[in-house]
């Protein structure tokens, strides 16, 4: 039976892993993530309803890496800073909770190979996240999306897809939802996306 000691040193070890694995985003990463700035989040209203579930396709590849950009060198396509807030029921944050994005690149193509276009992180203490990266491109019978698990600490994993208001290829695609609509904005840099996750 694991007493309170094992316990505490269990977490405070998982704490310094976290707190090493953050580190390593440090330096470029970090500055880059620094130069844009998301809209602050709308203040919550009647109690939230959980975010909606939706097939995880074909494309999913465990063990992405951590990371807050999926821009690299030569990386063709439009700049889109994609962020928001985890949140539950109540409107209030949760933290900790894993993000694990996927995309298509800006040629609608998946790296089922390697890791492009693939990375998790895990929002902050306000529930916040933020993603770096491009418009995902067209692939035949699909409109725009962006695929993403979230699993808060001990939880349930929830699967979803986020989409782009004004897509004309949104009538036709029958997984579209209206309910994970991004609402877009724009800075100096290219596409803001903001979108906020409720955990049931
Ligand atoms: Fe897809």
């Amino acid at each position: 039976m694991p007493d309170a000691m094992h316990i505490q040193r269990r977490r405070t070890l998982s704490g310094l892993l976290r707190a090493t694995a953050l580190a390593r985003l440090g330096g470029p990463l970090a500055a880059l993530a620094q130069t844009r700035t998301l809209p602050p989040t709308p203040a919550c209203g009647a109690p939230a309803s959980a975010t909606v579930e939706q097939t995880e396709g074909p494309y999913f590849k465990r063990n992405s890496p951590l990371r807050l950009s999926l821009l690299e060198e030569g990386l063709a396509g439009e700049r889109l800073l994609l962020g928001g807030r985890v949140l539950d029921t109540r409107c209030q944050p949760v933290a900790k909770v894993l993000l694990d994005f996927w995309q298509a690149d800006a040629a609608g193509a998946y790296d089922n190979r390697g890791f492009r276009m693939r990375g998790h992180q895990f929002s902050d203490a306000t529930g916040a996240f933020r993603l770096d990266t491009v418009l995902p491109g067209l692939y035949p019978g699909r409109t725009r999306h962006i695929h993403v698990k979230l699993q808060p600490p001990g939880g349930p994993v929830l699967t979803t897809q986020l989409y782009f208001p004004g897509e004309p290829g949104n009538r036709g695609d029958g997984i579209f939802s209206t309910d994970l609509l991004v609402s877009m904005g724009r800075d100096a840099s290219g596409a803001v996306a903001t979108f906020n996750f409720v955990l049931g």
